[in-house]
C-alpha cells in the first residue's frame, strides 16, 4: 500500500475505523518526528504484528517547559515521510499546532503521584503535555495497539496508567531500548552533541551497565549501585546529572532492596543537551 499522509484527525479516525471493519488489526506509534533507528524498531515491531501501521509526527509544544529545546527540536517531514514509507508505515499523521491546540483550548490530562517524580520533578508540566497530546493522539487514531519505547521509562509507566485509569481501549506494547555501538541510547536530542561531548555521552550506559553489573554479582543495596553510577558520570569531565536512581518499575519509588523488578534511572546534563536513560535489573524483555 502506498504511504497516506493526513493532517486531519477526522480523516484519520475513518481510515483505521474502515480498516478495523476490514478486519485488520491497526498498529500506532506516536513520535516527534526526526526518525532514527529507535523509532524504527517500533515502526518494524507494528508493522510484523498489525495489518496496519500509522506513526504520528507532531512535536508537541505543550510537554516542552519554558526555557526547554522546543525551537531547536530538529523537525524533517519529508525524510521522515520517505523514511515511513520504505519501512512498510500504511499512514503518517502529521497534524499542525492550529488543530491539535487550536484558540481557546483548556482541557488537559493531569496524573497524580507518578508524574511528581524523576522527569516530573526536573520538567514540572512535561507530563501533563505528554498525557494530554497521547490522549488526543489515541482519539484520532483508534489504534488496536500503541508501542513505545523503554527508553522513555517513566512515560510507558504514566501512559500505562492513563490507559488503565480512564479505560482507554488501546493495548500498550513497550520495545526495548535502541543503542549506538557505544551504548549511547539513540534520541533525536543527541543530535546535538558536539564530538567532545558525543565521545563522553556513553558515560550513561557505562553507569548503568554498573549498576546491573555489581546487582547481578549479588549486590542488593541501592547505595552501592547508585555511588558506582555517580563516580562513573563524575568521571566524564562534561556531565552534570540531574538525577541518579534505582526505583520500582511500577511505583517509580526509590527500592530499599534492589530485585529484578528494580530499574536503574538516569538524567544527565552533557553540555546543553539533557540525556536521559534506563535499565532494567532483571531481563530486558520485548513484550508480545
Ligand atoms: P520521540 O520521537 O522521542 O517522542 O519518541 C517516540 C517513541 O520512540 C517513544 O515511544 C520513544 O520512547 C521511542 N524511542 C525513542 N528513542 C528510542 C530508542 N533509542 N530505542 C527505543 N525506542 C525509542
Amino acid at each position: 500500500m502506498a504511504l497516506m499522509r493526513s493532517s486531519s484527525p477526522d480523516d484519520v479516525r475513518s481510515t483505521v475505523r474502515t480498516w478495523q471493519a476490514d478486519g485488520l488489526t491497526v498498529g500506532f506509534v506516536p513520535t516527534m518526528g526526526a526518525l532514527h533507528e529507535g523509532h524504527l524498531s517500533l515502526i518494524r515491531a507494528s508493522v510484523s504484528q498489525c495489518g496496519r501501521t500509522v506513526v504520528s509526527i507532531y512535536v508537541n509544544p505543550a510537554q516542552f517547559g519554558p526555557g526547554e529545546d522546543l525551537e531547536r527540536y530538529p523537525r524533517r517531514l519529508e525524510e521522515d515521510c520517505r523514511i515511513a514509507g520504505q519501512n512498510g508505515v500504511d499512514l503518517v499523521f502529521c497534524p499542525s499546532d492550529e488543530v491539535m491546540y487550536p484558540e481557546g483550548f483548556a482541557t488537559y490530562v493531569v496524573q497524580e503521584g507518578l508524574t511528581d517524580v524523576l522527569e516530573g520533578e526536573s520538567r514540572p508540566t512535561h507530563f501533563r503535555g505528554v498525557l494530554t497530546i497521547v490522549c488526543k493522539l489515541f482519539n484520532a487514531v483508534p489504534a488496536d495497539r500503541a508501542y513505545f519505547g523503554q527508553k522513555d521509562f517513566q512515560q510507558t509507566v504514566v501512559i500505562r496508567r492513563m490507559v488503565q485509569d480512564l479505560n482507554l481501549p488501546i493495548a500498550v506494547r513497550v520495545m526495548p531500548t535502541v543503542r549506538e555501538p557505544e551504548g549511547l541510547a539513540l534520541s533525536s536530542r543527541s543530535d546535538h552533541l558536539g564530538p567532545e561531548e558525543r565521545e563522553q555521552a556513553p558515560c550513561l550506559y557505562r553507569a548503568l551497565t554498573e549498576a546491573r553489573r555489581l546487582y547481578r554479582e549479588g549486590e542488593t543495596d541501592p547505595a552501592p549501585l547508585r555511588t558506582a553510577m555517580e563516580s562513573i558520570i563524575a568521571s566524564a569531565p562534561l556531565a552534570r546529572p540531574d538525577y541518579i536512581e534505582i526505583v520500582d518499575r511500577d511505583t517509580l519509588a526509590p527500592v530499599e532492596r534492589v530485585t529484578d523488578a528494580a530499574v536503574a534511572v538516569l538524567a544527565v546534563r552533557i553540555g546543553r543537551t539533557r540525556l536521559i536513560d534506563n535499565m532494567p535489573m532483571g531481563e530486558e524483555t520485548a513484550e508480545e
